[in-house]
């Protein structure tokens, strides 16, 4: 056809009785409010979806008439008051501080991340650290938590993603319009578009600071495609996770840097910093920056901003960490080091860690410059503290500074519209105020089972049907005649016997073993092709393009896909992303996730699938250790121990086939009279009623504001106040420990009796060659341990000593009188470590001494 065509978008005028249409659509709080939601939906459901559920861009592109008859239409009208009064009140309310302890009128939060999973119409995300870090943001506004976020806004977001009728992930980009996106470039007093600036190699790089409006909180976002800037720089903040290392580190300063910066401009002093996984970590540097420029040293600038900052780790793998080439770190931050007073080698130093090489690590460096640290789960936490324990090197791994918060889901997300609606009617709309009640949630199994199953079983339906069409398109866009395709989707027909579905839906990653089933594959095909019982497995997910082996993972489930005793048993679906997560895991019988033990830092994606009552079968790996009941679905235990990896392989997937025949299948075909199993909604009510009240972003939010933003703010409180005296004092104090430390040691004062009667205290001197010290420098203990019948020690009670003067050569004496706690045999271990009233943990120097 001859010609160009040149796009014309005729926008609609929005109806004055619909005015507020414009306001609701530039507000986030949509990707949580079905209500408000609900009123673009009707307006019109298939733009809705054309539009990616983008309310923006759909009210520019609503015919006018649809427009005119919704204005005219009293349901509407109703249904459009009733959404604003929604909308008028979450705003209105003041809720008190006391829930979260931090008080608006002295506190910020600010919370740094690469990237933000709030809604699909904001393409800035591309997994699970992304949707935790918008789940957090949901729940601070919800809380009424006082909270700004700062992340970049990138215009091709993370990649699209196809799968070719060979298996291979093609990889997509596709650059949203910024007129499309719910932002709004945020304007200075003189009504001129804002601008900060980062120094690069290159020289200064202008920012634009855009605001997303999300409920009560605000995030900011940088863009550095900006007409001022080189073609280069322009691309920066072009893709998530995109280009080379160059890039990154080039987005690292922005975001770090250049998020301090806007914030500073924006005329906002947090007094809270978390930094959520180590990329936004530079900010740190900034913060510094600032103290030192006004004439404070860099060793209490550094104490002083530590104090007010949480950093949270999310990944036990080391390729997830952030390591940046000595000389390209070098080149980038030499700009920034004049300002510091210190070295660049100082600097890199920071971030030194085993793994590293002489690279700079972001995790340590934000490890050493943050004071309050934790990962995302009991176990993570506990492996956490073990892979970091180089940072505080003398200290007992179990022993040190990185504590855990489990993750949670944001419960107005991820929850179905269909249960909450089912939830409204039986327990009123008072559940939204409990999720935190665990005691509550009992009441689940109030609920009778056939009302239960037909909310889930319309779920599957509702997700069956939307998967049919996503593979279907899938498969015709690949040549697929419509026999094969007809072939291919069958489990997924509606007048299908029901199968019980299997989802397993997570980044294609080789340590998340997607193969794990296929290990015996005739065993697995007898399983699902059982005519009596069936089973169909669904598989989504992205590989990050430069992980080639999490892309032969994606063609290896495509092969068996195709294969014969496979075919429309195992299905896997391209573009895994929030709207698909969001299906699956309300839709799906069992959420299947088989990582290798103890590389899954949390999986949110399982707890999504708990709250609506979807039963997990996974390795007992993350939350799932802690959420693991025995009642509420299945847990693999983890093969420790010498074997090596091939067989911990096949013995796990082993296990989880038996299982699954053995118990999961069993369960769920159970059906009797009813025409459903009760025992295994009895599995699904216990695995909803146990999920709700603790896997969720509020309960998460709150424990960080308890144990994390409170501490952190008092903190940095007290070092900063006077001219930082306090900071000065603990400043000056660490660099005289550790000048001394090398020389300190601990000898013993008399011999160690044997035994001691119950009733009788045990008398110890210690004396303490101090290189310096004073006794109120140090703390002396005593740790009574036994073991367990696995030879386990186990810490039974621990005594200080009490510093008692020097002796004739200028040891310092120290006594214990205590009494023990337990009788029977167990072992003694002394030993001292630095102590100073301003200290955040009394293990953070790392130093440590024993007899
Ligand atoms: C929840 C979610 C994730 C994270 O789930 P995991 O269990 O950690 O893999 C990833 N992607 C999307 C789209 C999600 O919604």
């Amino acid at each position: 056809m001859p010609g160009t065509r040149y796009p014309l978008e005729v926008q609609p005028l929005i109806p004055q009785r619909l005015a507020r249409l414009t306001e609701l659509a530039a507000d986030l709080l949509y990707s949580w409010n079905r209500s408000i939601r609900a009123l673009f939906v009707r307006l019109d459901p298939r733009l809705w979806e054309q539009c990616g559920r983008n309310p923006k861009l759909m009210l520019r592109r609503v015919a006018q008439s649809r427009l005119d008859e919704a204005a005219a239409d009293p349901l509407f009208l109703e249904e459009y008051q009733r959404a604003l009064s929604i909308y008028d009140t979450y705003h209105a309310v003041r809720l008190s501080s006391k829930r979260t302890d931090i008080d608006p009128r002295t506190d910020l939060v600010a919370y740094f991340c690469a990237e933000f999973g709030l809604h699909e119409s904001l393409q800035i995300y591309s997994g699970g650290l992304g949707i935790l870090a918008g789940d957090h943001c949901k729940a601070a506004s919800d809380l009424g938590l006082p909270f700004v976020a700062v992340g970049l806004l990138y215009r091709q977001g993370y990649f699209t993603q196809t799968i070719d009728a060979q298996g291979n992930q093609i990889v997509g980009t596709a650059p949203a319009l910024l007129a499309d996106l719910p932002v709004t470039p945020v304007c200075d007093h003189e009504g001129h578009e804002l601008r900060v600036s980062v120094t690069l190699p290159g020289g200064l790089v202008a920012l634009k600071v855009w605001r997303v409006a999300a409920g009560r909180i605000r995030l900011y976002l940088l863009d550095s495609d900006v007409p001022e800037n080189t073609s280069a720089d322009r691309g920066i903040t072009c893709q998530l996770y995109g280009g080379d290392r160059d890039t990154r580190l080039r987005q690292e300063i922005v975001l770090g840097i250049g998020g301090v910066r806007a914030l500073r401009a924006l005329g906002l002093a947090p007094t809270v910093w978390h930094i959520n996984e180590g990329h936004p970590a530079f900010q740190i540097i900034e913060r510094i920056r600032e103290l030192t420029t006004q004439g404070q040293d860099f060793d209490s600038a550094m104490e002083v901003v530590a104090a007010g900052t949480v950093f949270t780790t999310h990944t036990p793998v080391p390729a997830g960490h952030d390591i940046f080439d000595q000389e390209l770190f070098g080149r980038y931050l030499e700009p920034y080091v004049a300002d510091l007073g210190i070295t660049l080698d100082e600097l890199k130093s920071l971030g030194s860690s085993p793994i590293s090489q002489g690279g700079f690590n972001m995790t340590a460096f934000a490890l050493r410059a943050s004071r309050l640290h934790n990962g995302v789960s009991r176990i993570h936490g506990g492996v956490a503290s073990r892979m970091e324990a180089y940072v505080w090197p003398q200290i007992p791994w179990m022993e040190n500074p990185v504590g855990y918060v489990t993750n949670g889901v944001h419960v107005a997300t991820f929850l179905a519209h269909e249960w909450s609606s089912l939830f409204d009617v039986r327990f009123g709309s008072e559940w939204r105020n409990k999720l935190t009640e665990a005691d509550y949630w009992a009441r689940i199994d109030t609920i009778p089972d056939h009302s239960y199953w037909s909310v889930h079983q319309s779920l599957k339906g509702a997700m069956l049907e939307a998967v049919q069409k996503r593979v279907t398109r899938q498969h015709r866009r690949n040549g697929a005649g419509e026999g094969v395709i007809r072939r291919l989707t069958r489990q997924l027909e509606p007048d299908a016997k029901t199968p019980l579905v299997i989802g397993f839906a997570r980044r294609f990653a080789t340590y998340k073993r997607a193969g794990l089933l296929f290990e015996d594959p005739k065993r697995l095909a007898r399983l699902l092709n059982d005519p009596d019982r069936p089973v169909l497995l669904l598989f989504a997910g992205k590989a990050h393009p430069h992980d080639h082996p999490g892309q032969n993972l994606i063609r290896l489930i495509h092969e068996f896909s195709r294969s014969p005793e496979f075919e429309g048993k195992v299905i896997l679906i391209e573009g895994y992303d929030l709207a698909l997560a969001r299906r699956l895991v309300t839709g799906v019988d069992v959420w299947l996730n088989t990582p290798e033990y103890p590389l899954e830092a949390s999986g949110t994606s399982g707890q999504k699938a708990a709250i609506n009552g979807v039963v997990n079968l996974s390795v007992l790996d993350g939350w799932w250790g802690e959420g693991y009941a025995g009642d509420n679905g299945w847990g693999i235990c983890p093969h420790k121990g010498p074997i090596d990896n091939d067989q911990r392989t096949r013995e796990e997937s082993a296990e989880v086939l038996d299982i699954l025949e053995q118990q999961v299948v069993p369960l769920y075909f159970n059906a009797a009279e009813h025409g459903y199993s009760r025992s295994w909604i009895a599995m699904s009510k216990a695995a909803m009623r146990r999920a709700m009240p603790v896997f969720n972003a509020e309960r998460m939010v709150l424990e960080y504001a308890r144990d994390y933003y409170r501490k952190a703010a008092g903190h940095a409180r007290q070092l900063a106040a006077d001219e930082a005296a306090g900071g000065r004092a603990l400043a000056r104090w660490k660099r005289q420990v550790s000048s001394a430390w090398s020389g300190v040691r601990l000898e013993r004062g008399q011999d160690i009796p044997e035994a001691v009667k119950v009733g009788e205290s045990l008398h110890l001197t210690v004396l303490v060659h101090g290189n310096g010290l004073r006794p109120d420098d140090l703390i002396v203990e005593c740790l009574f341990e036994s073991s367990d019948d696995l030879g386990e020690v186990l810490l039974r009670d621990q005594a200080p000593f009490v510093a008692d003067g020097v002796d004739g050569e200028g040891r310092l004496v120290f006594r214990l009188d205590h009494e023990p706690r337990t009788s029977g045999f167990q072992t003694l271990r002394i030993r001292a470590y630095p102590y100073h009233a301003l200290l955040a943990h009394r293990f953070e120097l790392g130093c440590m001494v024993w007899l």
